[in-house]
């Protein structure tokens, strides 16, 4: 298992960094702790896995040591080692990277846009629009970006929740333009954010990918 956890953090580095381009965390060590449990050092909740950002989600809020870390699971609550699956190590991972480009706030609409690009990243490297059907043994995992949600219609104001339609929207994207040119278009996309910790929203985030493809593409992928 902990082979199992240093392959995948090292996999989404590698790809972050020789695909994407991206050195932010190169001279960073992230440390990834496992096991956590309600009685573990530091304790939490089994079910969970986390990052803990080193820059301020909420405003005026606490910043954390910039680490991963997964919960061993909870049998009677059906949830399996979340250390043990690539979709969540490289979700958490994604959580870092993003903190990194732009240190988004955690709650509302620009939350929702770090808990679905987290998403979006973790479902394009493993081909796979479903995040968590490992961890809790059902087909239907946690989150399916592969979905018919739409803004405002669906949106309930839970980061979670909410990301699926951001991620969808990146999925979507996905279908349309394949990974290659809609990873890097969603990537570079992040780093025109506006700084944070500034509250952002879904439509910035999609304006900043289409403005990324007009500077790299010159719109060849942009119909109207
Ligand atoms: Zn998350």
């Amino acid at each position: 298992m902990k082979l199992m956890r240093f392959y995948h953090v090292n996999y989404i580095h590698n790809y972050f960094q020789n695909t994407l381009g991206f050195y932010g965390l190169n001279h960073r060590r992230i440390g990834a702790t496992v096991q956590i449990s309600w009685f573990s050092s530091p304790p939490g909740d089994p079910r969970n896995a986390w990052y803990s950002p080193i820059n301020n989600w909420y405003v005026g809020g606490d910043s954390g040591d910039g680490n991963l870390y997964f919960g061993r699971g909870s049998r009677i609550h059906g949830v399996n080692n979340l250390a043990r699956a690539a979709d969540v190590i490289y979700h958490e991972y994604t959580h870092a990277v993003i903190d990194h480009i732009r240190p988004l706030a955690y709650r509302e609409e620009s939350g929702a846009m770090h808990e679905g690009t987290a998403d979006y990243f973790s479902c394009s490297i493993l081909n796979d629009p479903i995040i968590g059907e490992w961890v809790v043994s059902n087909p239907q995992g946690f989150r399916n970006l592969d979905n018919r949600l739409r803004y405002p219609d669906d949106y309930v104001g839970q980061v979670h929740s909410d990301g699926r339609i951001y991620g969808g929207a990146l999925w979507d994207l996905r279908k349309l333009l394949g990974q290659n040119i809609a990873d890097r278009i969603i990537f570079e996309g992040m780093k025109r954010f506006p700084d944070a910790p500034a509250q952002i929203y879904f439509l910035t985030g999609l304006n900043a990918i289409i403005d990324a493809d007009r500077r790299l593409h010159g719109f060849s992928n942009h119909e109207n």
